[in-house]
């Protein structure tokens, strides 16, 4: 990571900020942390308001978790940020919040596996519901480096969600997409009816991914509406939504994220 780690604290309190305002959170819930250039990392206090933090809160951490600084002791859940570094080294920044919609799917068992909108194909992928394991412990963490050596956002049923990326702000981004998501979805719910985007349709997302670098191997959908086509299925019956519209939205998506 290129920025200084007066940069990096400033950052993870601004995001901080903006989970708590945004809701995501209540009273200490969640925490954050990033890796830093030296192979430490820096994470959010336990038992404080992620809405009133200052980036002399935050705590520094080795990879086996002992305090390199900070007056503060580090979050609870430190045992899982740094599980999920050791997995993916590509990975600069975790995110962990109760974002109410998001988390209200992972209550009622409903994975957001289906490729609906495009932003969220491109941008994150495939969210799926990690199994129940107790907040802070081993379990949790081991749970989570099986879900997140695939995946780049996950809800956790009866918990919450957790997402990573390549910064702090990255990994936020996708937190605020697939919470609204999950609204799309919920209204979709309610409406009565989810259409998925078609199988050319995603095949085209998935060459958007590959063309700007957002890991083309990730799963993206797990519907069988949403299915791939094979050489031997025919294009006409696969074309719901134009390229052109795909390629535009997608487009801001990407720089969006940039
Ligand atoms: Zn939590």
């Amino acid at each position: 990571m290129a920025s200084s780690i007066f940069t990096l604290k400033k950052e993870i309190v601004e995001i901080c900020r903006r989970i708590y305002e945004r809701g995501y959170v209540a009273a200490n819930d969640g925490n954050v942390s990033a890796r830093m250039d030296n192979g430490h990392f820096l994470m959010t206090p336990t038992g404080m308001s992620k809405g009133f933090l200052l980036p002399s809160d935050l705590v520094v951490v080795d990879a086996e978790g002992n305090k390199v600084s900070g007056t503060r002791k580090a979050s609870s859940e430190a045992k899982m940020h740094l599980t999920i570094y050791k997995t993916r080294p590509d990975v600069n920044a975790v995110v962990h919040a109760h974002p109410p919609t998001a988390t209200g799917f992972a209550v009622a068992g409903i994975p957001l596996t289906k490729c609906v909108l495009p932003e969220v194909v491109v941008s994150v992928g495939a969210i799926p519901i990690a199994e129940y394991a107790t907040p802070g412990t081993q379990e949790l963490a081991d749970v989570m480096v099986k879900y997140l050596k695939t995946y780049d956002a996950v809800l956790l049923e009866n918990h919450g969600a957790i997402t990573i990326g390549d910064s702090v702000t990255n990994a936020h981004y996708k937190m605020e997409t697939i919470e609204h998501f999950a609204k799309i979805m919920f209204v979709a719910h309610q409406l009565g009816n989810v259409q998925s985007l078609k199988g050319e349709a995603v095949s085209q997302l998935i060459d958007l991914r590959k063309k700007f670098g957002i890991r083309p191997d990730a799963p993206v959908c797990e519907s069988d509406e949403c299915r791939i086509p094979t050489a031997a299925t025919s294009q006409n019956e696969l074309t719901d939504v134009s390229p052109e519209l795909v390629e535009q939205i997608t487009r801001q998506v990407i720089n969006k994220l940039k």
